[in-house]
């Protein structure tokens, strides 16, 4: 067992941190609008940001989840803007990632590099408005028009709450295309941007990761041809599944990045800021609050990076991924709280660090699945843990 990173893994940390510092921070989330996130996009894709998990013979970068979730960690710490690095993971980890590990050969060939370098901005859509947590009961259909295998799909329905809709060049979206019940009735389909019927409506603006824009994706008679199925009929549950892994680990890094961060203004303020004669962390309440900040950091990280090195090496595993999601996404929570608070009246500023931290970590919960669920779905694989 060793806890440190190795020293590519440390090159990995300080290139995403001085490319953020230099690249991605700046004004508010959201600022700007899409001509902001492309000035941003652009900057990523010549650093070769858009394709770390991308392999290399289609010019990704060919890191494990672990470094590239590294990587999406230190641009946080730096204070990228925490939505823009969501929307940049969504692309490479939720669409990217299983497009290169379940789609065709001739799929792959088509997509994979212009993913990686960034020409292409990939999303994944399967939540609806009456399909969320219960993720099986999505609406959209997927009419074959055929029985042979060269015969395509004509895709029906509308998807609500989807990251890079509104930039998203393809977009992996699940649609029932068997008469089965529940997970097996599912597939998903590579739709691309200007496929007849196919039409985004921008999202309302979001109160955390406004740099991050999402959208309705609308359906209507869109022709979708046979090679546009990833992972064959009725396999639309796995390729889900392989998304969110990835997703899952790699995305919730921004949210452990963003705690580190906080974690060190909270520090470099509660020792400056005087009351009472003494430096705020001279009250034990108050030095009692930043270490179980620091614990939750740590433990959150711990959980993560666990997580995904388990992927790495061939073992993913649903109970660690699913725990980990949960915890850091509530470990967030808390602690942008208790920055707030350590910060008074000033942590409540509309503009303020502590207000912007809190608002980009609620989402977490919520995305990739309610923590309910996870929790729920973690104790029901749950194995002994005894040796
Ligand atoms: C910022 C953001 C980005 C997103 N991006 C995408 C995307 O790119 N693609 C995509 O497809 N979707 C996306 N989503 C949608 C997301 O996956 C759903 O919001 C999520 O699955 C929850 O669905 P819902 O919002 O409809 O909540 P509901 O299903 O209505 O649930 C509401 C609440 O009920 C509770 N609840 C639900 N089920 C249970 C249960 N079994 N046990 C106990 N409590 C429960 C939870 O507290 C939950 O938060 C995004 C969401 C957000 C917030």
């Amino acid at each position: 067992m060793d806890f440190a990173p190795t020293s590519e893994q440390q090159k990995l940390i300080a290139e995403a941190s001085s490319f953020a510092r230099a690249e991605l921070v700046g004004s508010h989330p959201g600022d700007g609008g899409l001509s902001h996130y492309a000035t941003r996009w652009k900057a990523c894709a010549s650093q070769r940001l858009t394709g770390l998990v991308l392999p290399v013979e289609f010019g990704g970068r060919g890191l494990g989840l672990l470094d590239s979730l590294l990587m999406f960690e230190a641009m946080a710490a730096a204070g990228a803007d925490p939505g823009f690095v969501f929307s940049l993971g969504v692309h490479q980890l939720a669409a990217g990632a299983p497009l290169a590990h379940i789609g065709t050969a001739e799929q792959m060939a088509e997509l994979l590099s212009a993913m990686a370098e960034g020409r292409l901005c990939g999303g994944f859509a399967i939540s609806e408005a009456e399909a969320g947590s219960d993720s099986y009961a999505l609406k959209a259909t997927a009419q074959p028009t055929g029985d042979g295998p060269d015969d395509g799909f004509v895709l029906n329905g509308e998807k609500t709450w989807i990251t890079n809709a509104p930039v998203a060049d393809l977009i992996l979206v699940c649609a029932r295309s068997e008469d089965l019940p529940g997970a097996f009735a599912i597939s998903c389909f590579i739709v691309e941007r200007g496929m007849a019927g196919f039409s985004v409506i921008e999202g309302p603006k979001k109160l955390g990761l406004d740099g991050a824009p999402w959208g309705t994706v609308r359906l209507e008679n869109v022709p979708v041809p046979a090679n546009r199925l990833l992972g064959g009929r009725g396999a639309g549950a796995g390729v889900f599944r392989e998304a969110m892994r990835w997703e899952r680990c790699g995305l919730f890094a921004i949210a452990t990045g963003a705690m580190a961060r906080s974690l060190d203004s909270c520090l470099r303020h509660v020792r400056s800021r005087r009351q009472f004669g003494k430096p705020l962390i001279e009250n034990p309440a108050v030095s009692r609050a930043l270490a179980l900040m620091r614990t939750r950091l740590d433990a959150a990280r711990l959980l993560l990076y666990k997580a995904a090195w388990l992927l790495d090496k061939g073992r993913p595993d649903d109970v660690a991924i699913s725990l980990a999601k949960a915890y850091v996404s509530e470990a967030a929570i808390a602690n942008a709280l208790d920055a707030q608070q350590l910060f008074g009246a000033a942590g409540m500023l509309a503009d303020s660090p502590a207000v912007a931290f809190l608002n980009d970590m609620l989402p977490f919960r919520t995305l990739s699945g309610p923590n309910e669920l996870h929790y729920q779905v973690a104790a029901r694989l749950m194995q002994p843990t005894g040796h």
